[in-house]
């Protein structure tokens, strides 16, 4: 019989794997996995955070990974183990109501399109308990930032839907292969806030034009202020603005726009 080979690995998809137990484990452990949880798993990889995760014995666990060598490997792998599913589908695209709700979400996550794929969540908000992600370093920082030369839309964007804390660094030697950068493991729980989906777009780009050119003052950036109430908040840079000023920012001019 033909032994169950692990595919040669794809730099194009940010294939790193780890190696180190222990980071495995602590990353596990920070998701609180018990055997009521539906988890979910992005990008798998060659299956060494599924293992670990399946010996927490969750009631189900689905795997959403890209590269379809590694879902027939893991397929493989993991075929005694009734609660493991795989998909073959695009983290950035999924709808994670297919795998349930009060989900407790968990990857390392591919560096290049990382955020593309934690913005995705925000989409699906309500069938979310919680996520632990491991990203680079710089982005971890970005991420949990308030204000300054790492704060930008995302941050302004995700930390008023969710709480998103730091959790440890991780060398490159943790890796096969190692990567060039550290990383960080964080995680994000979904806060009581809720915006319809039309504000949510006016939220977004209204946050996008604030910050599209980091030196200039919001006036610049977002036009005239609509009412004098507003002027001294308009002299401001959007990178000195912290999220939930923005969004009450946000909100005063958007009640004022004509609908
Ligand atoms: N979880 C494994 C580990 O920790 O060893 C692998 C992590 S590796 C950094 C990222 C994984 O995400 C790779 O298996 C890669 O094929 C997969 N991937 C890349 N882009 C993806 C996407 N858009 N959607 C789902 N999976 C993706």
């Amino acid at each position: 019989m033909l032994k169950n080979r692990l595919p040669r690995l794809k730099k194009s998809l940010g294939q790193h794997f780890l190696k180190n137990k222990n980071i495995i484990r602590k990353i596990v452990n920070a998701a609180g996995i018990d055997s009521s949880d539906t988890v979910v798993e992005i990008g798998p990889g060659g299956g060494a955070l599924t293992e670990e995760i399946l010996k927490r014995n969750p009631k189900i666990l689905v795997c959403v990974e890209i590269d379809p060598e590694m879902v027939e490997f893991l397929k493989e792998k993991f075929k005694s183990h009734e609660n493991f599913k795989i998909l073959n589908e695009d983290a950035k695209k999924f709808d994670f109501s297919q795998a349930g709700n009060s989900l407790k979400i968990l990857g390392n996550l591919p560096y290049n399109v990382s955020t593309v794929i934690i913005r995705n969540l925000l989409n699906h908000i309500n069938t979310i308990h919680s996520a632990v992600f491991m990203t680079q370093k710089e982005v971890a920082n970005r991420l949990t930032s308030t204000s300054g030369k790492d704060y930008g839309y995302l941050p302004a964007l995700l930390q008023n839907f969710f709480k998103i804390e730091k959790l440890f660094d991780v060398p490159p030697s943790a890796f096969v292969p190692p990567p060039k950068v550290w990383s960080t493991v964080f995680k994000m729980t979904p806060l009581n806030f809720r915006m319809e989906e039309k504000e949510l777009k006016e939220f977004e780009n209204f946050l996008k034009r604030a910050f599209s050119n980091r030196r200039k003052k919001l006036k610049n950036n977002v036009g005239k202020p609509p009412s004098t109430e507003l002027e001294e908040i308009f002299q401001k840079r959007a990178e000195e603005i912290p999220p939930t000023e923005m969004l009450s920012l946000f909100r005063k001019i958007w009640q004022m726009a004509p609908k």
